[in-house]
């Protein structure tokens, strides 16, 4: 298939607003499509190249990008920047600079959708010493060879934002449509392969062969996330009997094991193993089932205090590279399981949550404050369950998980089988979509943030404010240097980012805004905590933001 028929469909996408519409293009475009490129192509219709949990990445930032663009074009890094402050999309920059030179096209080979999809594996796969230069070497050659409307659309996909306003909910629905198959059924082929390609391919196969996708031991699965839930007394007058368990403070595990090898993958399924061996021992020790995938949480006890050690020390482990032996003992963890969903050939996501339970404490033979199941008592008693909750608050945990004993787990969803039950307000987990750079003790720092808020249904993030208050110097610095490689481009003292990097905001009111795209702004935002362990696509929805306005008690709505 030619690359150029993507791009206009890519095109159409962009100025069609309306959601159904969107759903009718990509349906009728899946169903033209022969079906060996189907699966390259729906990845491509989401933006992604790989799926999330794949180690691959293009790992190509902006500024590696532009001086490919800039070698392509002839065109000088500084002013592909300036026309960028201006134009706000690198996709619209370069398809202007590609239009200007008409000469360009003389050179040009036609681009097939199978070409540039192995082209972007070759840049992912450039590993090592001159991988950089390799990887212009592959993206200049794409780019040589495309034109303006595809080049512009490469661009953005390397950056990882097409900015069509599609995501994967929306391409599930149109192969849905397209292959006249419940979506449902494609819905659940999609949370247990977890690729969007492999799904599509299916799906022109048949339903059967979609019934017949199955969770993989090494294929991360996306976890089951917990609602929050106003009180105890609420939750237990809903659910009756109920478990409830201590609600951890560290970092999600999931890990799989198929005979002796295990793999461990983080909340954001990045394959963790290799920093964390001591986990990987315990779990041989204490995992008595040959193939398994099991859920739970990795903690760091500090061992002068008993309590949890804060949670960037964590993820301090999680990201290490280099000593890992050292940091081993600095920072021992212990890993609480508390859900199963895979055992030995059999998915267990179908089971409720007292039989999965059950797997566990079967499977499980704890190894002392190491490894071993969630502590956990079950009931419908609310002063046993406040008990348990204060017990959890003493011993330095968040709180307390309270957990529906018929539910399934529902991969990927925030669907309420679950709740937490903290004691400080409710934060939001936004995205760092700009910044400005501080003036100056700060100079040289990026100081305030401009934060955004996902709309799941187009996968963009819209601006709900900014925050520049609740971090130390360190934080700052930390901060400023994980967003340099993100910045796209700067106008002035401001800087627009790539949107990968997630904050937990505290705040003391939503309020509506007409200044902000979002419609909401947050009165007296402050930085929480950097959370590592969440993709962006893991942040907070516009709609969750909406709800909490909705049942914030504010002057404003208590009188509505
Ligand atoms: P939050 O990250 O605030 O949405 O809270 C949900 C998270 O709590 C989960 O993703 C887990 O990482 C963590 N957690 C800690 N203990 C438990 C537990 N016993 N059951 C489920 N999740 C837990």
């Amino acid at each position: 298939m030619r690359y150029s028929e993507l791009a206009n469909v890519y095109e159409k996408l962009e100025f069609t607003p309306s959601k159904l519409e969107k759903t009718d293009i990509i349906s009728e475009f899946l169903k033209e499509t022969s079906e060996d490129v189907l699966e390259r192509l729906s990845m491509l219709l989401t933006g992604q190249v790989f799926p999330e949990w794949d180690e691959l990445e293009l790992g190509v930032g902006p500024s590696l990008l532009y001086d490919t663009i800039s070698f392509v074009t002839g065109v000088k890094p500084a002013e592909i920047k300036n026309l960028l402050a201006k134009e706000g999309d690198i996709g619209n920059v370069t398809e202007k600079i590609l239009k200007r030179k008409v000469q360009h096209i003389l050179f040009k080979k036609e681009l097939t959708v199978e070409q540039v999809y192995t082209s972007f594996g070759r840049i992912a796969r450039a590993y090592g010493s001159g991988s950089q230069n390799k990887k212009v070497k592959y993206l200049a050659e794409l780019l040589s060879n495309a034109s303006p409307k595809e080049a512009k659309y490469i661009v953005r996909t390397v950056l990882g934002e097409l900015r069509i306003g599609v995501a994967e909910g929306l391409v599930r629905d149109a192969i849905a449509k397209a292959f006249n198959i419940d979506v449902k059924i494609v819905g659940r082929a999609f949370m247990l392969a977890n690729h969007i390609g492999i799904v599509a391919k299916a799906a022109k196969t048949g339903k059967a062969a979609l019934e017949k996708i199955k969770i993989k031991v090494f294929i991360p699965i996306r976890p089951m996330l917990a609602q929050l839930a106003p009180d105890i007394q609420h939750v237990l007058k809903e659910l009756g009997e109920a478990a409830m368990e201590i609600k951890y403070d560290g970092a999600r595990v999931q890990i799989h094991k198929k005979g002796d090898e295990i793999k461990i993958y983080s909340r954001r399924l990045e394959n963790v193993t290799e920093a964390l061996p001591d986990i990987v021992k315990m779990a041989r020790k204490a995992i008595k089932a040959d193939e398994v995938i099991i859920d739970g949480e990795t903690v760091a006890i500090d061992t002068a205090t008993g309590k949890p050690r804060a949670f960037q020390e964590i993820m301090k482990r999680f990201r290490r590279k280099h000593d890992i032996a050292g940091m081993l003992e600095r920072i021992p963890f212990e890993t609480y399981i508390f859900d199963v969903m895979f055992i030995n050939g059999k998915e267990t996501i179908d089971m409720n949550f007292r039989e999965r339970r059950q797997v566990i404490e079967e499977v499980i033979k704890p190894v002392k404050g190491k490894f071993g199941t969630a502590e956990q008592i079950i009931t419908s008693d609310f002063e046993e369950a406040e008990k348990f909750y204060h017990y959890a608050l003493d011993k330095g945990h968040e709180g307390i998980m309270i957990k529906n004993l018929k539910a399934l787990y529902i991969p990927g969803a925030r669907v309420g089988y679950m709740y937490k039950i903290k004691p400080t307000m409710e934060t939001l987990d936004l995205v760092v979509i700009g910044a400005t750079w501080g003036t100056g003790k700060r100079s040289g720092w990026l100081g305030s943030y401009f934060l955004g808020v996902r709309d799941e249904s187009t996968g963009e993030f819209l601006p709900v404010g900014k925050v520049a208050t609740g971090l130390s110097e360190e934080q700052l610095k930390e901060l400023t240097s994980s967003l340099k490689p993100l910045i796209e481009y700067e106008e002035g003292q401001k800087v627009m980012l790539k949107p990968m990097l997630v904050v937990e905001v505290a705040y003391q009111e939503i309020q509506r805004s007409p200044n902000y795209e979002s419609g909401y702004a947050l009165r007296f935002p402050r930085v929480v905590r950097i959370r590592d362990d969440k993709s962006s696509r893991e942040a907070d929805t516009i709609d969750r933001l909406i709800s909490l306005y909705n049942h914030q008690a504010t002057s404003e709505n208590r009188e509505a």
